[in-house]
């Protein structure tokens, strides 16, 4: 396969914290190909925090993410509701 050969990705998603990608269906000859790949690459993506890329997991309060630990810890620090101050 050439360079000029490749299908293009038209979309690109990000689905469920992961990334899903859409290709143009028509392209039978190399389909099988290309959805390994992508497969290989929805679940690295799953796998890799959105934030530094490190290796993460899918997680996060309300909304699906994946961030790694330290991330993670970041995040809840910074979206944590402010308790009421004392009087
Ligand atoms: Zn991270």
């Amino acid at each position: 396969m050439s360079g000029d050969d490749y299908p293009e990705v038209f979309q690109v998603k990000e689905k469920f914290g992961g990334l899903r990608f859409y290709i143009d269906p028509l392209i039978d000859t190399v389909a099988d190909q290309i959805y390994e790949a992508i497969d290989e690459a929805e679940k690295k993506s799953i796998q890799t925090c959105e934030i530094c890329g490190s290796p993460g997991k899918q997680g996060g309060h309300g909304w699906i993410q994946t961030l790694c630990e330290p991330c993670l810890i970041e995040q809840e620090r910074d979206t944590e509701i402010p308790v009421k101050e004392k009087r």
